[in-house]
């Protein structure tokens, strides 16, 4: 089996840009680890079924529906970290039209052993930017209080977490402009094993 590093963080915090710094220097030492994105594999089963047209679609679908894709998309990638190390680029919480939801439920964390828990912060004010400035996306309006408060929910989830499964809890800070410092925080963290 390989290990599981879930890396979380509130939307447009920078998780994937994050992930592939990470991912340039991991691929040059060539280890054995891949960038598995949760929501690829949701949008996958969710574009088959003509339920979505992109990915920010998802988490306004009803929440049946987004519970059974959720399953489905842990299941197919407990398969990948069978055979490689996981750094699992997805959300503690969901921010649905039902309110917070849990990313990572207890069935879904019984197919998902996880290792290490990295949460990606930031400031409040950043995150607002940089999803006003990402066009490639379509992420909620959230105001500079509204982020504090899902970056909170975040963090009491991410122990939650850890208390389920005896991952540990790292929290990287993604400052503004700084991203390597970010990657560079990761890959230690990676390295220290454990
Ligand atoms: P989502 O959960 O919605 O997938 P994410 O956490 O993966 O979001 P990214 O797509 O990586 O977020 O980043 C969102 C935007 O913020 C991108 O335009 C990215 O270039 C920018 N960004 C990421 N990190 C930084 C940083 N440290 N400084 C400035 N801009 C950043
Ligand atoms: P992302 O690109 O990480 O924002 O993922 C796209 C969408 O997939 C998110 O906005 C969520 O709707 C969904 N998603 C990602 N990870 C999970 C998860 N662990 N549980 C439920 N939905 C998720
Ligand atoms: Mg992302």
């Amino acid at each position: 089996m390989g290990r599981i590093y879930l890396v979380a963080g509130v939307p447009g915090v920078g998780k994937t840009t994050v992930i592939n710094g990470v991912m340039e220097q991991v691929k040059r030492e060539g280890l054995k680890v891949k960038h598995v994105v949760f929501g690829d594999f949701m949008l996958k089963l969710a574009l088959e079924r003509k339920l979505v047209k992109h990915r920010d679609e998802i988490r306004k679908l009803p929440l049946d529906l987004q519970r059974e894709l959720q399953v489905k998309a842990a299941e197919e990638i407990a398969k990948i970290a069978k055979e490689y190390d996981v750094l699992l680029d997805t959300h503690c919480l969901i921010k649905t039209r039902e309110g917070f939801w849990p990313g990572l439920p207890e069935r879904v964390l019984r197919l998902l052993k996880l290792d290490k828990i990295f949460l990606i912060e930031a400031d409040p004010k950043d995150i607002a930017a940089r999803r006003l400035g990402d066009k490639a996306r379509e992420r909620d309006l959230e105001a500079e209080e509204e982020i504090k408060e899902h970056q909170l929910m975040n963090r009491l989830s991410a122990l939650v977490y850890a208390v389920f499964t005896g991952a540990s809890v790292n929290v990287i800070r993604n400052e503004q402009g700084k991203v390597n410092e970010a990657v560079k925080a990761m890959l230690e963290l990676i390295r220290k094993g454990g």
